[in-house]
């Protein structure tokens, strides 16, 4: 964690950064987190294989492959190509090809299962045939929720909130990218009544508001988990919408921008399905005074999913 200098003085704020993006295993990212326990609940349960699923740039894939290849389980992934195109421009999409993520996943021997695009509850009943018929084939099969969003994924943020802590630096506001939910509901399991407030920003449009009943659901499952009674409810969630552009996967002019600006202050990649809409959330919350004092921007990674954009647009302008 640091601080960035000059982002905070064009801001007007004091902004300090979380490097999730540099966990260090498989390019890094957040899903590194999420792995260590999952990961471990696998071996216990002894499988021989790991039917996981999402968007073909899955940031969780990739890690997953890494993790699988280090303890010699075999991989599935049920992935689809959409959302990236629903509604996008040609130059706004992300490449469907073999690039980004994509290429790091058959590079760990992931079993890559491409279905069509649809729904993420199709998508989900895809994976579940993948691990039925591999249980016909007589494997111990274990399927992973998506982004890996389990009680013991959240519980990985429970704990990276109190890394937060060890700093002593007291944050009035943190403010993370929010899509499968396990991120957020860690960080706001464990900020919920303290003096640091945790906004979420939406990776998708979700109409019926279902992330953040998914993340109220995870917070009830930490409280069973660690004995607690924390108890969040939905009004302590706070889920930003409006910053996550067409759709799930399609880049935003506004995080487009916030990545270049990340760039070209502070050396710093972002990308364009996560952090870059998180980011362009974020400056908009500090230049309207919604947001201020000490905050904590979350990077979470996803750089490979940069080399996936064709093309990405960068001004030319350098001011
Ligand atoms: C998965 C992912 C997120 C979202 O985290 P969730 O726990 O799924 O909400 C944010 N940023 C990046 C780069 C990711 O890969």
């Amino acid at each position: 964690m640091h601080r960035l200098d000059r982002l905070s003085t064009e801001l007007g704020i004091d902004l300090w950064i979380k490097r999730d993006d540099l966990t260090g295993f498989a390019g890094g990212g957040n899903k590194g987190r999420k792995l260590e326990f999952l990961i471990a609940e696998a071996l216990q349960e002894g499988v021989d294989a790991i039917v996981c699923q999402g968007a073909a740039q899955s940031n969780f894939v990739r890690q997953l492959g890494a993790a699988c290849a280090m303890f010699g389980i075999e991989c599935h992934a049920a992935l689809m190509p959409l959302p990236y195109y629903a509604g996008a421009g040609p130059t706004a999409a992300l490449d469907s090809g073999e690039n980004g993520n994509l290429v790091l996943d058959r590079l760990f021997g992931v079993i890559v299962h491409t279905f069509p695009n649809d729904t993420w509850d199709v998508l989900e009943s895809n994976a579940e045939a993948v691990a039925a018929e591999l249980r016909r084939n007589g494997k111990k099969v274990k399927l992973i929720a998506i982004g890996g969003s389990s009680a013991l994924g959240a519980l990985s943020f429970e704990l990276a909130g109190q890394e937060v802590d060890a700093t002593q630096v007291a944050f009035d506001v943190v403010v993370s990218p929010s899509s499968s939910g396990s991120t957020h509901a860690g960080l706001a399991y464990h900020f919920a009544g303290s003096s640091t407030h945790v906004i979420g920003i939406s990776a998708d449009p979700d109409p019926d508001d279902v992330l953040a009943t998914d993340i109220v659901e995870l917070c009830a499952e930490l409280d069973q988990l660690l004995g607690r009674s924390k108890r969040i409810e939905r009004r302590h969630i706070d889920l930003r919408m409006e910053y996550c552009g067409d759709a799930y996967g399609v880049p935003s002019p506004e995080g487009n921008a916030a990545i270049e600006l990340f760039a070209r202050r502070e050396g710093i990649v972002l990308d364009p399905v996560y952090t870059g809409k998180a980011a362009a959330g974020l400056l908009d919350l500090a230049r309207r005074g919604e947001i201020g004092g000490t905050v904590l921007f979350w990077h979470t990674g996803g750089l490979p999913t940069l080399f996936a954009v064709s093309p990405f647009p960068i001004s030319a302008d350098r001011s």
